[in-house]
């Protein structure tokens, strides 16, 4: 930025006229300046919004752009002038493409000053209001221009695409029992990526196999634990021809490591920036996931003593499903088990049911906030969700991955009483009971002949009962979830078996057109591998579609938007007092008096404004702004009485 573009900055910009000259040198050295040639698009509509624009010199017009200039332009924006706020604001993709006229040079505020400072300056974001509210009114001066602005929805790959506030490269990790899986990203190059695993930790035959866009890797390894994996892998990014590292110990190109932790339990809402006391969380989870959280927290711990100069990001399994009713999440027990162990449902497979809900949306042009989806994630572990308006409302999976649907080796939903039966009947001791759930039931136990569902398919009558029952029940939860939607916009498969057998998906929606559900079986039968695929009939009221799932794609978007928060989060921290911790819920807030208190002042009680429909339940005439990573909910209104926890 140069000396004349700081004193136009401070001069002749509106909206940066409520700061002082220190605040607009800070506001000015955070950001970025870019320069365009006439005809140029500064900003596509459909594109995600990142940066406020500042215009410091030219003119840009703004244009639909289905229609493009053919109808002229939507309006004008000169220099001084601002755009990009409606996007920033509610998270949504610009609406119009921005053309440069003239030569510009636009100033590029990025989203966490814009939310830090600027949205945080009363003059400022009245400034910003005043600028949507006359955007929006022009539009509507004209509605059928209105209509294909608001119609606008997000292009091919936008709403999966790898973006951060800065180029990143990501190593996403999953480290299984005996397994570590990885993934590399780079934001700035997509088709670099790599993936590989290390199979068989700790046993006879330890081997590696890496495949990216430089060529494949098959190696055998020595042997060893966790300690001689991460060395090979790391070799393996680092290797000549076939890695992306320029050597191995080039630890600088990786700035960011992304895990994959199965289970969050209700301290994790969301993924998180691992430090010590986030790692002993992790480790203390161990009690509801024994079989993963333990080998979780070894290959963090192994990949920060590897990587130790960059952030590691935990994404955990649990957090999608944070948003579940707790009509959804309790089990019918004394709720003191719920209160004191823990004792819920908790759902898993988030990464996926969240990255297939993200490509559906894409796929069909719309937001996943317009949706009701049930997505069916059929795997060798398996479940169902019912994803309401981009909110999972509802899992087939429990306090472990053990309740639910049929699987390869567990046996999904059963009668409680029959471990007391087995018990006493078969003295069989927890542990017994447990390994027989999860390793000889589903369909191997019901087969008698493999847990690998292709092989099933090929099985006996015995092994055709067993893929029955495991259809049966996917049939019965998507029925189960359309009820507790009040409806379905889109079912989807996805996993092994959902990508990959058309007979399972044909028979799990038989009878299902009373619901508005129906197959075009030979669009069924022709599935593009690794493509979405729809293969419902045309006049099927909900469209079903197979959608390939990227768990670690989905882990490594979220490693990146809690980078962004945990950046945002800092910044709001240094201008703030202490945070109040919240969780938003679809219209309104619930405060404990505590928080009642830090927002109001000692001694505030709530002040009823009107009742509501749920007895001794009101509205208060108090409000509140709500921050977020991705802007800011104006008045939301407080409920009372005051509750427990905000
Ligand atoms: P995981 O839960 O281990 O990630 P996957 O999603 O990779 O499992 O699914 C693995 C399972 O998918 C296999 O055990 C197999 O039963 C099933 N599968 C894979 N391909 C097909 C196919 N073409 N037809 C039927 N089942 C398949």
């Amino acid at each position: 930025m140069s000396v004349s573009d700081l004193a136009f900055v401070n001069t002749s910009v509106p909206l940066l006229s409520h700061f002082t000259d220190a605040q607009r040198r800070e506001l000015v050295e955070g950001s970025l300046v870019r320069s365009c040639r006439a005809g140029e698009v500064v900003l596509h509509g459909g594109d995600e919004v990142h940066f406020l624009g500042v215009l410091l010199e030219g003119t840009i017009q703004a244009f639909i752009p289905a229609t493009g200039e053919a109808d002229g332009p939507l309006g004008e924006i000169h220099a001084g002038g601002t755009f990009g706020e409606l996007a920033l604001m509610s998270g949504d993709p610009a609406v119009a493409d921005l053309v440069a006229v003239t030569p510009c040079r636009v100033l590029l505020v990025p989203l966490t000053l814009f939310q830090t400072r600027i949205m945080a300056n009363p003059g400022a974001a009245q400034l910003i209001a005043m600028t949507v509210s006359s955007r929006v009114q022009l539009a509507l001066q004209d509605p059928a221009r209105a209509v294909a602005v608001a119609g606008r929805r997000q292009g091919d790959g936008e709403l999966l695409e790898l973006k951060g506030e800065r180029p990143e490269r990501i190593l996403v990790i999953n480290c299984g029992s005996s397994s570590l899986k990885y993934r590399y990203f780079d934001t700035e190059q997509p088709d670099l990526t790599v993936a590989g695993q290390v199979e068989r930790i700790g046993q006879p035959g330890m081997r590696l196999s890496q495949r990216g866009a430089k060529g494949e890797l098959q190696q055998d390894l020595p042997g060893g634990g966790f300690a001689e994996a991460f060395q090979a892998m790391q070799a393996a990014l680092g290797h000549p021809e076939a890695g992306v590292l320029k050597d191995r110990d080039d630890r600088t190109a990786v700035t960011v490591v992304g895990h994959r932790v199965v289970h969050g339990g209700e301290k994790f809402s969301s993924a998180m920036v691992i430090d010590d006391a986030v790692l002993a969380e992790i480790e203390s989870l161990g009690a509801l996931a024994p079989l993963h959280n333990p080998v979780n927290a070894a290959g963090i711990r192994e990949a920060r003593r590897v990587l130790p100069g960059v952030p590691h990001v935990a994404v955990f399994d649990t957090a999608f499903h944070a948003t579940l009713p707790s009509q959804a999440y309790l089990y019918g027990l004394p709720y003191e088990y719920y209160e004191t162990k823990g004792v819920r449902r908790y759902g898993f497979h988030g990464s996926s049911h969240g990255y297939v809900t993200l490509a559906a949306a894409q796929h069909l042009r719309r937001r996943p906030r317009d949706l009701r989806i049930i997505s069916c994630h059929l795997g060798n572990g398996a479940s169902v969700c019912a994803i309401d308006h981009g909110r999972s409302v509802d899992t087939s999976m429990g306090l472990t991955p053990g309740e639910g649907l049929l699987m390869g080796t567990r046996c999904g939903d059963i009668d409680p009483g029959v471990a007391a039966h087995l018990a006493r009947t078969e003295g069989m001791t927890p542990e017994q009971f447990d390994e027989m759930l999860n390793r000889r039931s589903g369909l191997l136990g019901l087969s008698g002949v493999s847990s690998d569902m292709r092989e099933v398919e090929q099985g006996d009558a015995r092994a055709l009962t067993a893929l029955k029952v495991f259809c049966y029940r996917v049939r019965k939860y998507i029925g189960a979830y359309i009820a507790a939607m009040g409806g379905v916009d889109v079912v989807l498969f996805t996993a092994g078996i959902g990508q990959g057998s058309a007979g399972v998906r044909a028979t799990a929606l038989q009878g299902l057109g009373c619901m508005g559900i129906v197959l075009d079986e030979e669009l069924n039968r022709r599935v593009v591998t690794g493509a979405v695929s729809p293969i419902s009939a045309p006049d099927s009221p909900v469209t079903v579609l197979v959608v390939p799932t990227d768990e670690e794609r989905m882990i490594a978007r979220e490693t990146l938007r809690v980078l962004a928060r945990d950046c945002l989060v800092r910044a709001s921290d240094a201008c703030r007092h202490a945070p109040v911790p919240i969780e938003v819920s679809a219209h309104h807030i619930h405060l404990s008096p505590l928080d009642v208190e830090a927002l109001f002042g000692p001694g505030h009680q709530l002040t009823k404004h009107a009742d509501l429909s749920q007895p001794g339940q009101y509205a208060c005439k108090e409000q509140l702004t709500i921050v977020g990573p991705k802007g800011r909910i104006e008045r939301v209104r407080v409920l009372g009485p005051v509750r427990k926890a905000t």
